[in-house]
């Protein structure tokens, strides 16, 4: 048995086989092959690309009619697998007798150098396609079962952009490691909203893990083992069945409101990056959806998607979350949101660069038709609209006039929409926290992106493992810029909300409390944690300790105070969940 350590970033256990994505390493040995072999060989390969050619057509039939996207990514797989030139390509290398693994390995290199000096981004990416597809042939030739059949794995991987997360149905995913990433990455965030088990950023797991190996995850602790032995198994045994009676525990709570012993509301609401995830939304109580991300609509397709598209998506989330309301974050495309469709050029510093509103604004059809879907969408219930990225004032008033032109229009067109619609900014940025008193007075809410604000702030990426112990959301920077945010939304009489994943940790509740903040939204499964927690706490003690971290000079002095206060607390807390 083996073990190796991650960061836990999604909780909960599982044991199976893992399903190892070799990105762009496939490890195949070259092997020879007689001459009177050499028909053979090339018939095990046919045999080996019809059976993925028919397993892709499983896959796809079994895919729900609304995720269109994961359909086209199925649909050009079978067509590669489909096209003889593959087959032809890979029998002329087998011809030089060799073994049709390796044959499958050369092809894809030559391709590998053809892709990477196209010059549009979209065809580029395309070669993920291919490499995903080379593998699962060299997966049938070699026996294995695919793992888009009924088949139940761990996904192992260096790391999974926001298409592969999508691809990978989530009902035969047990969980997730990759070697990458870090709490805030995609695939964490992803993985929390799912409620698989996550590790990331665990080091050397493509070294020590091969295909099939059992493994046992521990997504809260970090822990793999690889081969457990029957003393593990048990243990996880264990571990999985004091999860479950947590999540049942948790679930009764879910109608009760989160109001701190001395009288304090604070809203609780869900994060969501795909609409599968609203039951998960309701069954942990939330009050609606305070981050609704809306790029999954954009990537992995190869056009952009049709305001009817658009329309009928938000329309079905806001019925779903009805009576309760739905903030839709307007296009948060670019820095590690890479969208294919768009064509972005690259840029050295893609987290500076043309993403998010700054796109929305130079793409205005583009941002026009996701505004007019929105705007129809608020007719069927509540909905607000959020921007993201905002830096100052001027941009704001822009995405806020262009919301104004569109609602005369769809009225000229007879569409229904609420005239009332609240417009929010987000405040991740480090100016918009400078100019927060002006910014006020222009927009309906705030709502603190704290994964994009604590990275600006500290100038530390945020998917960057290299600097992930430096990304701290208790530096007192960030503390005092949450809560000028805060004082400038209530001296002008607006809510203010924080939906970045600081929002849903225990250990940053009581300060959360304490800085005012009126709503807080996160993964659905945090909610019933939190509102249990804060009903224990006391506004008043959270408010003096907030006061008093905010004279604190660093970090560890902010973590050290807190233990101080809430540690025994939050012990006590964590206990009761587990055991009582
Ligand atoms: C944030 O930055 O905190 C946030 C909520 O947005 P995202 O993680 O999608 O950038
Ligand atoms: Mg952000």
């Amino acid at each position: 048995m083996k073990t190796l350590r991650g960061l836990g970033v999604s909780a909960g256990v599982a044991v199976g086989p893992a399903h190892v994505i070799f990105p762009g390493h496939i490890k195949v040995t070259r092997t020879r092959i007689p001459p009177e072999e050499i028909e053979e060989e090339i018939r095990r390969l046919r045999q080996a690309m019809e059976t993925t050619a028919r397993n892709i057509r499983r896959a796809q039939e079994r895919i729900p009619e609304n995720m269109g996207e994961v359909r086209a990514i199925f649909e050009a797989q079978r067509f590669l697998v489909e096209d003889p030139s593959l087959v032809a390509e890979a029998s002329e290398i087998i011809r030089q007798g060799f073994n049709a693994e390796w044959a499958l390995l050369k092809v894809l290199r030559r391709y590998q150098k053809i892709f990477s000096e196209l010059p549009d981004a979209y065809f580029r990416e395309r070669f993920r396609d291919l490499e995903g597809l080379v593998e699962m042939i060299i997966g049938a030739l070699r026996g294995e079962k695919p793992l888009g059949g009924p088949e139940r794995a761990i996904i192992v991987a260096r790391d999974l952009s926001p298409a592969d997360t999508i691809n990978l149905r989530p009902e035969n995913t047990l969980a997730f490691v990759t070697e990458a990433g870090s709490r805030t990455s995609h695939t964490a965030i992803v993985a929390r909203s799912l409620g698989i088990p996550a590790v990331v950023a665990a080091k050397g797991a493509l070294e020590e893990i091969s295909p099939g190996d059992l493994l046992a995850v521990d997504g809260t602790t970090g822990e793999i083992f690889v081969d457990p032995d029957p003393e593990t198994i048990r243990e996880f045994e264990q571990r999985e069945r004091r999860f479950r009676k947590l999540q049942s525990r948790l679930h009764q709570v879910a109608d009760l409101p989160a109001v701190t012993r001395d009288g304090r509301r604070v809203v609780l609401r869900a994060n969501l990056d795909l609409p599968e995830e609203i039951p998960y939304a309701r069954e942990y109580g939330a009050e609606g959806v305070g981050l609704f991300r809306t790029e999954y609509l954009y990537v992995a397709r190869e056009d952009l998607p049709p305001e009817e598209l658009l329309f009928e998506t938000y329309r079905q989330v806001v019925e779903a979350v009805a009576p309760h309301p739905v903030t839709i974050r307007t296009l948060d495309l670019g820095g590690d949101k890479f969208a294919s469709v768009l064509n972005l050029p690259r840029e050295i510093n893609p987290a500076l660069g043309l993403r998010a509103i700054r796109l929305c604004l130079r793409e205005e059809a583009l941002f026009r038709t996701q505004l007019r879907a929105i705007l129809r969408a608020s007719a069927y219930g509540k909905v607000k609209i959020m921007f993201p990225m905002i830096s100052g004032v001027t941009e704001f008033l822009r995405a806020r006039n262009l919301v104004e032109e569109i609602k005369q229009e769809l009225a000229q067109e007879g569409h229904p929409f609420d005239p009332e619609i609240p417009v929010g900014a987000m405040i991740e940025v480090p100016s918009a926290v400078a100019m927060a008193d002006l910014l006020a007075k222009e927009a309906d809410f705030f709502s603190i992106g704290t994964n994009d604000l604590i990275q600006y702030t500290l100038a530390i990426d945020r998917g960057n493992q290299e600097v992930s112990e430096l990304y701290e959301p208790l530096h007192p920077a960030v503390l005092r810029f949450i809560w000028t945010t805060v004082e400038a939304a209530h001296r002008a009489g607006i809510p203010v909300a924080m939906c970045g994943e600081m929002a849903g940790e225990l250990l940053y509740i009581p300060v959360l409390v304490g800085l005012d903040l009126d709503e807080l939204s996160m993964p659905p499964q945090s909610i019933p944690e939190v509102k249990l927690f804060i009903r224990e706490l006391s506004y008043r003690q959270c408010r003096q300790v907030v006061e008093k971290l905010l004279r604190l000079t660093c970090q560890d002095e902010v973590r050290e105070a807190l233990a101080e206060v809430f540690g025994p607390q939050l012990q006590r807390f964590s206990k009761s969940l587990w055991f009582e």
